[in-house]
């Protein structure tokens, strides 16, 4: 089905859309159990980037699931699925000079593997909101380990799912430690470098 597809040769490239954004585009992929805090510090990164007059958008399971992905359950097919149309839709935010944020719990490290793939190990920062269970229990934001505990909800990460943590995250942060703010310095720094436009 692909053979007849040869691409056009646009003359607008990437660096082009670096160069008229002055900045660099890449993608932050925020992982972690479910209320481990990554929409909360995705939010306040954006927020920060923001402020600094970087172009952004954030991908998370609201705009995502309820649109593009509302065909998929959370069985671990679909669950790779998922993530695959999101590391595609974030390959082409970053060829459209955005620094896109990802906050998704994505559970499974073959997945990650393929996001960092998709849009090259160059553009990937891999951010892992290591909270335990216990705490996100505690936490139970949305209701949702209380459902999971009761069996109301199926294949629920850290309850009725496995999580595979990153061995080695570009960032990793604790949030039983690490306030908002604190996250937000640390991720900053991270990202300087990748920010500026050769
Ligand atoms: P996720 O997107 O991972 O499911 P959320 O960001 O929706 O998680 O929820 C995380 C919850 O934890 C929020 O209610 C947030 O206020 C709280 N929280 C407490 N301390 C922190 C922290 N240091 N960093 C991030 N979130 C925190």
């Amino acid at each position: 089905m692909q053979e007849n597809i040869i691409p056009h040769q646009f003359n607008v490239t990437q660096g082009h859309r670096s160069k008229l954004k002055e900045h660099g585009a890449f993608l932050l992929w925020f992982t972690g159990l479910s209320g481990s805090g990554k929409s909360t510090i995705a939010n306040a990164v954006e927020n920060a980037l923001h402020l600094k007059g970087i172009h952004t958008y954030t991908l998370d399971g609201d705009n995502v699931r309820k649109g593009l992905n509302n065909n998929l359950s959370f069985s671990p097919e679909d669950r790779t699925e998922n993530i695959r149309r999101i590391a595609e839709v974030s390959n082409l935010m970053i060829d459209a000079g955005l620094v896109v944020l990802a906050a998704f719990v994505s559970p499974y490290k073959k997945d990650r593997e393929m996001v960092k793939k998709t849009v090259k190990d160059v553009n990937f920062v891999e951010i892992f909101v290591d909270t335990s269970v216990e705490e996100c229990e505690r936490r139970d934001v949305k209701g949702l380990y209380e459902k999971a505990r009761k069996g109301i909800i199926k294949d629920f990460t850290g309850v009725s799912a496995p999580y595979e943590a990153p061995e080695n995250p570009d960032v990793q942060i604790d949030t039983t430690q690490v306030s908002v703010s604190e996250a937000v310095e640390i991720i900053l720094e991270k990202l300087n470098p990748k920010l500026v436009v050769n």
